[in-house]
C-alpha cells in the first residue's frame, strides 16, 4: 500500500497524466492516432490489446513498435486497477475484490459463479450520495464518479485474476450508476462492443434507486440491457422512510418511467425489494407490491436485507420471506428470492471497503 502511494505521488495527481485511453471508443482512438501522425490501423491493434486481450500495459503490445509504445506511455493514462484484497467465500466460491484506483481510492467488485455462467458485480462510483438508510456505500457520501475505464477494468482485472470468462455484468456495487450517466453509457458501449469482450447486452443489468429523468433517457439509447429498479417500499411513505430519493420522485412517476422503458426496449424490468424485518415485510406490503408489479411487465427480486454494522436493521425471518413470496405468486407475479452469495465475506456492498479503511487490513 505504502509503496503504491509513493508511486502515485511520483506520477502526480490524476488528470496530469494525459488522455484516459481505455475510455475511448475505437472510432475515437482512430482519430486520436491520426491526429498524432500515426496510422489509423494502429488504433485497431491497440484496441484489441486493451479490450480483447486485456493487456495490463503498453509494454505488452508487442506488434506496436517500441517507439510507439514508449510514446503512448507519455501521452496516455492507462487505467489498471490493483487488487489490494481478495476474499473467497467458503460457502459458495463467491469472490470479493477490493481494488485500488490510480488516486488511491478503493472500490469493491464481486465475482459470482452461477450455473449459467460467471457474473461480476461492479461499482460505478466511489461512495454514493443517495443515502439509502440500509446501505453501507452511502455512509460517507460520494467521493467521486468512476471513469468508464475504471468500471471496465473491474471486469478485465477479475477475468485475468480468475482465469475465467465473465458472461454477466451487473452494475449493483457501490454507487448510483444513473448519477454517473455519461460514464456509465460509455462503459456499457465498450463492454458490449464486438471488438472488445463483447458481453451480450442482454446479460448486463443496471440497477438504479430510481432517477426518473435518467431512466427515461436510458430507454432511448437503443440498448437491450436490463434495468433494475430498487423499490423497497410499495407506498411513497414507506419508500421515503428508507430512501431519501423517494422524496424527489413518486412511485407513480417511477412506474410511468418503467412503462416507458418497456415500450421503448421491450425489456422486462426487475423490481428489487430488500426485505427489512418489521419495516416492509408485512402481508399488506406484499399485497401493495403485488398490485404495483401486476400493472406492468415486471420481475420481482426479493433481497433479504444484509445487516450493516452501522445501521440497526434486521433481516426478516425465513417464514416471513416465504410468505411474502407466496403472496406475490398467488397474484401471478414472477418472483425470485436473491440467493445470498458470500455471506461470510462482508456480503453487502461497501462493507469490505469500510472495514479495510477502518484498519481491517491489519486484521
Ligand atoms: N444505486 C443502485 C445500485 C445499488 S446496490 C441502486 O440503488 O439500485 C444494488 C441493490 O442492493 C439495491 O437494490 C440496493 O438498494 C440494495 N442494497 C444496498 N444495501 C443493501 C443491504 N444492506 N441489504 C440488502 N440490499 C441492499
Amino acid at each position: 500500500m505504502d509503496e503504491r502511494k509513493d508511486r502515485i505521488e511520483k506520477e502526480g495527481p490524476k488528470g496530469e497524466r494525459g488522455l484516459d485511453i481505455k475510455s475511448l471508443t475505437l472510432q475515437e482512438l482512430k482519430e486520436e492516432m491520426v491526429s498524432r501522425g500515426e496510422k489509423a490501423f494502429r488504433a485497431k491493434q491497440m484496441y484489441e490489446w486493451m479490450h480483447g486481450k486485456l493487456a495490463r500495459s503498453f509494454a505488452e503490445m508487442t506488434n506496436l513498435s517500441e517507439d510507439l509504445r514508449k510514446k503512448c506511455g507519455e501521452w496516455y493514462e492507462y487505467t489498471c486497477l490493483e487488487p489490494v484484497r481478495i476474499q473467497e467465500s467458503r460457502i459458495d466460491g463467491t469472490k470479493k475484490f477490493l481494488f485500488a484506483l490510480g488516486d488511491g481510492n478503493l472500490v469493491e467488485s464481486v465475482w459470482m459463479k452461477y450455473k449459467h455462467g460467471n457474473s461480476v458485480c461492479i461499482s460505478s462510483q466511489v461512495g454514493c450520495r443517495m443515502g439509502c438508510r440500509f446501505c453501507a456505500s452511502a455512509l460517507d457520501g460520494l467521493e467521486r464518479n468512476l471513469t468508464p475505464s475504471e468500471m471496465l477494468d473491474q471486469v478485465y482485472a477479475i477475468t485475468l485474476l480468475t482465469g475465467e470468462r465473465v458472461s454477466n455484468v451487473v452494475v449493483m456495487g457501490m454507487g448510483e450508476p444513473l448519477d454517473n450517466y455519461e460514464n456509465l453509457l460509455r462503459f456499457l458501449k465498450l463492454l458490449t462492443d464486438e471488438n472488445g469482450l463483447h458481453i451480450s447486452q442482454r446479460n448486463v443489468t443496471v440497477s438504479t434507486c430510481g432517477l426518473v429523468p435518467e431512466m427515461r433517457r436510458l430507454a432511448e439509447e437503443g440498448l437491450q440491457i436490463t434495468l433494475a429498479l430498487s423499490l423497497h417500499g410499495a407506498t411513497d411513505e414507506k419508500r421515503r422512510s428508507l430512501m431519501p430519493i423517494a422524496k424527489r420522485y413518486s412511485i407513480r412517476e417511477l412506474m410511468e418511467a418503467c412503462t416507458y422503458y418497456f415500450e421503448r426496449t421491450g425489456r422486462r424490468i426487475t423490481l428489487e425489494y430488500s426485505l427489512v424485518g418489521g419495516v416492509n415485510d408485512t402481508p399488506e406490503d406484499a399485497r401493495l407490491l403485488g398490485e404495483l408489479a401486476g400493472k406492468g411487465r415486471f420481475h420481482v427480486n426479493l433481497i433479504p436485507v444484509n445487516p450493516v454494522k452501522e445501521r440497526n436493521y434486521v433481516q426478516s425471518g425465513n417464514e416471513k420471506i416465504l410468505a411474502f413470496k407466496n403472496k406475490l405468486e398467488k397474484n401471478q407475479i414472477h418472483v425470485t428470492i436473491r440467493r445470498e452469495m458470500g455471506r461470510d465475506i462482508d456480503g453487502a456492498c461497501g462493507q469490505l471497503r469500510r472495514r479495510y479503511s477502518e484498519g481491517g487490513r491489519h486484521a
